[in-house]
């Protein structure tokens, strides 16, 4: 009976020690890990988020990035952080997709992370420099076709969006090309416009100003409606490749063991981000918006990786892409 009293004593403690921590937090400024280069569409799409979130919480969330291994290293560097949430991590479908991809993982994406809440679901593109010789993407296909030992495709690793979709393109096409990895596809179209790299698949966020400026061609959107702000672009259902479908979702983690009061102060300024008119003119200028509030919740986004991990899993190892 006394160890009983002694125990609800102790939880009770430890409740109060929680929200008293709550209550002040955050008192320093918070890391939002984002586990590709500076400058790609992950980058972007974090930049937006924590510049509004900063102003809600009156901290600075700085933005770091951790790229490389397709988004695993920044991954692994949040699950092993201090659950105290001042360690965050932005990361998109590569979450789930990773957990098949990779043979072993220092972490589990499923289980080493507390949600704050899912973002924005952004379309991908199919891409290629300027001086590439194919009008639209029957052309594309048969130019790739014809000439698979030359033509290089970029991506941001195993694991990243990028490689997802470029996986799925080289799946539906039947031929396998040389892919050329980067620490994200901000230095990826860097090359990109450059010439350096032939093609590359990703998000609107990172190719709808290139696209418009002139600097690359465009020649499907890989979600089943168009995109507002790239009209004249068609879908890959459309333009002949109905099995390259891929919408990147990203989402705000913390590590595990966060208290369940400093996720949803976290929350709270997530969700006045999705809401920030500066936010939402930018992702729609960029082809994305924010989700909708009853999806920006911990539950949610925690049950979703879980779905994902699952729905990605036999894709990906019918296509029989892993690494170690
Ligand atoms: N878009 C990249 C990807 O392929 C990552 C990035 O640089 O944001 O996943």
């Amino acid at each position: 009976m006394r160890l009983k009293t002694f125990a609800v004593a102790a939880v009770a403690l430890v409740a109060a020690a929680g929200s008293a921590f709550a209550q002040s937090f955050p008192s320093r400024p918070i890391t939002m890990v984002v586990p590709f280069a500076a400058g790609g569409p992950t980058d972007t799409v974090a930049r937006l988020v924590a510049q509004s979130m900063s102003e809600t919480l009156g901290q600075q969330v700085v933005v770091e990035n951790v790229g490389g291994a397709g988004g695993t290293l920044g991954a692994a560097r949040v699950a092993k952080a201090d659950a105290d949430g001042y360690t965050l991590l932005l990361h998109h479908i590569g979450q789930a997709t990773s957990a098949t991809l990779y043979r072993k993982l220092p972490y589990n994406p499923a289980t080493d992370f507390a949600g704050i809440g899912l973002v924005t679901d952004v379309p991908m593109t199919i891409v290629a420099k300027k001086e590439f010789p194919a009008k639209d993407l029957k052309e594309l296909v048969a130019y790739v076709k014809a000439n698979a030992d030359k033509v290089t495709l970029a991506n941001a690793g195993v694991g990243a969006a990028s490689h997802l979709c470029g996986m799925l393109f080289m799946k539906e096409i039947g031929t396998q090309l040389t892919t050329v990895p980067y620490k994200g596809t901000g230095p990826a179209m860097n090359d990109l416009v450059g010439g350096q790299v032939d093609v590359m698949c990703d998000q609107t966020t990172n190719t709808t100003g290139q696209i418009k400026g002139g600097a690359i061609k465009a020649y499907a959107v890989t979600t089943p409606t168009k995109v507002a702000s790239l009209p004249d672009l068609p879908t890959t259902k459309d333009a002949g490749l109905p099995g390259v479908q891929v919408a990147v979702w990203h989402g705000l983690y913390a590590p595990k063991g966060t208290p369940a009061d400093v996720v949803q102060k976290l929350n709270g300024a997530l969700l006045a981000a999705l809401k920030n008119n500066t936010v939402k003119a930018r992702f729609a200028e960029l082809g994305t918006e924010p989700v909708s509030a009853d999806r920006a919740t911990p539950q949610v986004l925690d049950a979703f990786v879980k779905a994902e991990i699952e729905r990605w899993r036999p894709i990906i190892q019918d296509a029989g892409v892993f690494a170690d």
